[in-house]
Formats: C-alpha cells, sequence, structure tokens
C-alpha cells in the first residue's frame, strides 16, 4: 500500500493525542459493572448533562448505542421509520434484524433527510395486519447525507409527529457535535424532542473507544441490562472514558477547524472540470462529490491514494472525503493538489 500522507477516509482515523495519552494514562478507575468506576462516572454525568437527559450510560461504541436503543423502544416485529441512507441499515451487521428483530422501513428526501410527510405517509394504521411502527430516527449529521445538519424545525415536525402517534424517537448523534459546532445550536437542544440520544467520541472528538447514550432514568437502567447480556459491560473502563472526558473538554470547539478544512477542499474540489459538487451543501465535515469522466469512484480513489491522498469510494461515481483533527489546512492543500492531477 502506498504511504499515506493525508487520510481522508474517515474521521474515526484520529489517534489520540500525546495530551489525551496522558489525561487517559491518569486515569482514576474502579470496577464498572459494579458502577465503581469514578472516571466512567464523571463521563455519563457529563453527557447526560450535555443532552440534557436523566441519566446516560458509556458503551464500547456507537453502534452499540443504536442496537441497545433499539431493543429498549422496540419488541421483535415492530417497525422503525429511517432515512434510507442510516447508519444501522447498512453498517450493523444486520442487527436490527439479528438482535432487535425489528423491521425497518426506510423513507427518502434529499441529503439524508426524511420530511413529515414522508413520516406520515410511513406510520401504519392499527391493523394486525402490519407491523407495528415503534420508533422514529433521525441521524444527526446525516453521514451519507453528506454531513448535512437536520433543521430544529423539521426534527420538531417529525418527532411532534412520531409522538402524536405514539412513536418512540431516537437520535443518532455520532456527529452530533459537528451540528452545535456549526450551527451554535446547543446539543441540548438538538436532544431535547428525543427519548433516547448518544454521542460518538471516536469520530470528530478524537477519542480512541466509546460512546454514550443518555435518556430517562428508565431507559437507561434497561439499556444497562442488554449492555451486560450483549458483553458490553467492562471492568476499569475509566482508562478508555477519560480519552472520552478529554475530548468534551478540548476537541469540541476545534471542529470548527475541520468544517473550515471540508469548505475550502469542496470549493477547491468543485471547480475541476471531472468533479460534480455544490460546495454550499457542505455544512460539516463531510464533503461527499461525484467523479464525471474517465476515471468511476474506485479508479479516481486508487489515483488519488498513489498520491498519498486516502478518501472513499461510496458508489460507481460517488466518492466521501471527511476532515478530522488529523488533517491540516496544509494538507487540505496538497489534497486539491493530487486532485488537480487526478480529477481533470
Ligand atoms: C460511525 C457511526 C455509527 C457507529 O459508531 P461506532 O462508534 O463506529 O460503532 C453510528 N451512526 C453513525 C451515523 C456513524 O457515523
Amino acid at each position: 500500500m502506498p504511504k499515506i500522507d493525508v487520510d481522508l477516509s474517515s474521521d474515526t482515523v484520529t489517534k489520540p493525542t500525546r495530551a489525551m495519552r496522558e489525561f487517559m494514562c491518569d486515569a482514576e478507575v474502579g470496577d464498572e459493572q459494579k458502577l465503581e468506576d469514578p472516571t466512567v462516572n464523571e463521563l455519563q454525568e457529563m453527557v447526560a448533562e450535555l443532552l440534557g437527559k436523566e441519566a446516560a450510560l458509556f458503551l464500547p461504541s456507537g453502534t452499540m448505542c443504536n442496537e441497545i436503543a433499539l431493543r429498549v423502544h422496540c419488541r421483535p416485529g415492530d417497525e422503525m421509520l429511517a432515512h434510507r441512507t442510516a447508519h444501522p441499515i447498512h453498517f450493523e451487521g444486520g442487527g436490527p434484524a439479528a438482535l432487535a428483530g425489528v423491521n425497518v422501513s426506510a423513507l427518502d428526501g434529499p441529503r439524508g433527510q426524511y420530511d413529515v410527510d414522508a413520516a406520515a405517509a410511513a406510520i401504519r394504521p392499527e391493523n394486525r395486519y402490519m407491523p407495528r411502527s415503534r420508533l422514529l430516527w433521525v441521524e444527526q449529521t446525516s453521514n451519507l447525507g453528506g454531513g448535512s445538519i437536520w433543521p430544529l424545525a423539521r426534527i420538531d415536525a417529525v418527532t411532534g409527529l412520531a409522538r402524536t402517534h405514539g412513536l418512540r424517537t431516537h437520535l443518532d448523534g455520532a456527529r452530533l457535535m459537528n451540528a452545535v459546532v456549526a450551527s451554535g445550536l446547543s446539543a441540548r437542544e438538538y436532544a431535547a424532542p428525543f427519548d433516547s440520544a448518544w454521542i460518538d467520541f471516536t469520530k470528530g472528538l478524537g477519542a480512541p473507544v466509546g460512546a454514550a447514550i443518555a435518556g430517562s432514568r428508565e431507559f437507561i437502567a434497561e439499556a444497562w441490562r442488554l449492555k451486560q447480556q450483549m458483553g458490553g459491560a467492562m471492568r476499569q473502563a475509566g482508562i478508555i472514558a477519560a480519552g472520552g472526558i478529554f475530548a468534551l473538554r478540548h476537541h469540541v470547539k476545534r471542529l470548527a477547524e475541520d468544517h473550515a478544512n471540508a469548505r475550502r477542499l469542496a470549493d477547491g474540489l468543485a471547480v475541476l472540470p471531472g468533479v460534480t459538487l455544490d460546495p454550499s451543501t457542505v455544512e460539516t465535515n463531510i464533503v461527499i462529490f461525484e467523479v464525471r469522466g474517465a476515471l468511476d469512484a474506485n479508479a479516481a480513489v486508487g489515483a488519488l491514494l498513489a498520491r498519498g491522498v486516502r478518501m472513499g469510494a461510496l458508489g460507481p461515481r460517488t466518492v466521501r472525503a471527511v476532515t478530522h483533527l488529523d488533517v491540516s489546512a496544509g494538507q487540505i492543500e496538497r489534497t486539491l493538489e493530487a486532485a488537480r492531477a487526478v480529477l481533470r
């Protein structure tokens, strides 16, 4: 494999900084399963406060946050409503079916977002022939929607509709803090309409392990039971939870740099003859563009990689680049040099 100079394949590739490692090294620890790890407890309090919920639970991954939420909210045979691009539909190994027995109703709409009419059309009537509509799902920001930010008005509309019909609501906030920094709205405001919400420490926040989900005390008690059952309960997990604490203290505001870098990358790509991209659609740290001409997405990604720049092919002509704390403004300039050579 060629040497990678700029890795834009995902914001999960970040390595913990020296300062984060030192903070983790010094973390006080205890037995997490017995609720005796002070660092895990502190992180959970921080996340409950951040998201405006009664309680929070530290988990090994965002995927486990989603799968546990599905199991708490739904019974087998129930149906969830999510955008067609939602993470659990594509990237959780069939977990909704395998772990929760949940039927998925996949909704359409531009840039990873559905509207209240699409949700209303998908909610089932009371009818024993049909699955029971049980859960409405929002992903903020939308990953395959190009890091798009769900506006609060749209969130209020779809969650309001859900409540009217007795559905629960869940926020996949893997990149919620990107939406917070880009919009100026608080995490609490975004999370308020949802029964459960979580953030990932391993995306733009740059910690090595973990995510935390928040909700009512009853929701978290049930989530704890499932965490135990699924083997997610840990021991001296404060070592890794400390990375999350450090990230919340020091790596939130700086997400604005990632957004500026993504915008600069988008502006530079959009003028290339081999690229279709409207840079005004880039709201956070994800840039999705189409390649045209001789190279398809795989060939373009291969040619960029040969020049030390890693991006990801999402489809036959679709490429994704993600900025993060291990990518500098200078590296964006080098990326554009490579792109100018490849995507003429
Ligand atoms: C990455 C991601 C997840 C899963 O998080 P992990 O911590 O990688 O398991 C869930 N939802 C979205 C939108 C993501 O981008």
